[in-house]
């Protein structure tokens, strides 16, 4: 287990996080209490970003569109707008 200093991206905010790591699960999240801004504040959203970052429905890839229906993309194809009509 390792703890690794970082901060939450869902709002402007951007509060300072602890985020504890089993391998590359996210195990435990804390404020940061040395982080010079939000100084160990961070809302109940920040707190449970562990959750939202291993959420069976996020989206780790590009999607495309297709016929109602969507479909695995690779970055490059969504890197390149000809692709996206
Ligand atoms: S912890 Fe809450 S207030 Fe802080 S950046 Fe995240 S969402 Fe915004």
């Amino acid at each position: 287990m390792r703890t690794e200093k970082t901060y939450c991206r869902i709002c402007e905010a951007h509060c300072g996080l602890d985020v504890t790591l089993d391998g590359e699960k996210v195990v435990a999240v804390k404020p940061d209490k040395t982080h010079p801004v939000s100084k160990g504040y961070a809302c109940i959203k920040g707190a449970a970003i562990g959750e939202l970052h291993h959420d069976p429905d996020r989206v780790n890839h590009p999607l495309k569109k297709v016929g109602g229906e969507w479909q695995r993309i690779s970055w490059s194809q969504a890197g390149n707008s000809r692709f996206w009509q």
